[in-house]
């Protein structure tokens, strides 16, 4: 026993000491843009069976650890067996185990930043030696020699498409390169395809190319990023070795039978992804007829515009007008940037005139 103040910092394990918990800066606003949810509400057949699901669910038993009606469900939508998918609570449980998995101390993982922040903190949380391949600032294309070269000595590289937050679709070239000239293992982030042009989507691939996998998540296009749930269509020796690390549990009753539903209903959403493609060009449009700002094309649910004093754009935006998006202008590559999802026309419109107002004092 010693008079030593408490520190539980100083008894975590020594790579996670100096993490701190996350924080998405979430302000309750009228309108929420930050975190490319599906904002519209359930198209009416869908829901229905969603509560259903919901209501017809027992939450005395334990759930079916690798959820295999919902598996089955899935494998039918990709046309592959059951073997191929393994679901996890949300994509992020998936790309953590990913790591876990795969990479661990002294393996490295390739990804092109600026993208999804969790792969570099999950990196790091495992230990593993992160090479960042970075994108060309000015249209965020891939330094695709680069790659290739830094994968030839990856565990696992991860590419996404459309990327986050930039926007931008994968060229398959890219994919093929790095399956035929390196071993590496190969993620598709796939968390936004519904929402991009078809044949963007690789995961008709993963049959004939065991060290590829895509990721999908229900969070987006499905609008259910409150249920958790998503999966990975992968060989199933990676599906078999993904299943015996995960937690057991992760993917509770509710969330297997709500995502059953959704996946068997899921006809009923395309008329609510086109009206968000068709917003997300009419934002897009709008948002670059305002004085200085400059926006990327984009194939997700959400656009990347950057503008002078972005940091207190977003501020303003939420004092003073209750809509929130999201800053990235302290991130490396991205000053000046804001994403901002699509919403419902009516959000579209008032997030325009907002930024209208802030920028050019209208
Ligand atoms: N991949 C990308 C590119 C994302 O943007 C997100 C969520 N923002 C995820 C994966 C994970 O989503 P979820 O855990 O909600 O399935």
């Amino acid at each position: 026993m010693t008079d030593t103040p408490f520190e539980a910092k100083a008894r975590a394990r020594e790579a996670l000491q100096t993490f701190e918990p996350y924080d998405p800066a979430f302000t309750p606003s009228k309108i929420n843009l930050s975190a490319n949810e599906n904002t519209y509400s359930l198209p009416e057949g869908y829901g229905r069976a969603l509560a259903e699901a919901m209501a017809s669910t027992a939450l005395n038993r334990y759930p079916d650890p690798m959820a295999n009606e919902l598996r089955d469900a899935i494998a039918e939508r990709h046309g592959v067996e059951r073997r191929a998918i393994i679901v996890g609570n949300g994509g992020d449980e998936l790309l953590f185990n990913l790591l876990f998995t795969f990479c661990g101390p002294g393996k490295r993982l390739v990804s092109c930043p600026p993208d999804f922040s969790e792969y570099a903190l999950f990196a790091q949380m495992n230990e593993v030696d992160y090479v960042p391949v970075w994108r060309r600032l000015d249209d965020f294309s891939l330094d695709v020699e680069a790659l290739v070269e830094a994968a030839c000595d990856a565990a696992l590289v991860i590419l996404t498409s459309p990327n986050n937050p930039t926007g931008d679709v994968l060229d398959h070239a890219v994919i093929r390169r790095l399956l035929d000239e390196t071993d590496a293992l190969v993620l598709v982030d796939e968390a936004y395809v519904e929402f991009a042009p078809e044949g963007t989507s690789v995961v008709s691939w993963v049959a004939d190319n065991p060290r590829l996998m895509v990721l999908r998540t229900l969070s987006k296009a499905f609008g259910l990023a409150g249920l958790r749930c998503g999966y990975l269509v992968a060989a199933p020796e990676v599906v078999d070795m993904l299943g015996a690390i995960r937690q057991i549990y992760s993917v509770d009753v509710l969330a297997q039978a709500v995502a059953l539903a959704a996946i068997r209903k899921r006809d009923l959403l395309v008329p609510t992804i086109e009206k968000i493609v068709s917003e997300r060009e009419r934002l897009g449009v709008s948002l670059s007829g305002i004085e200085g700002v400059t926006v990327w094309p984009s194939a997700a649910n959400f656009v990347l515009a950057r503008m002078r004093d972005a940091a207190q754009v977003r501020a303003r935006l939420r004092d003073e007008h209750s809509i929130l998006v999201r800053d990235f202008s302290a991130a490396p590559g991205l000053e000046g940037c804001l994403r901002i999802t699509v919403g419902t026309p009516e959000e579209n419109d008032c997030v325009v005139s907002a930024l209208t107002t802030l920028l050019e004092g209208k």
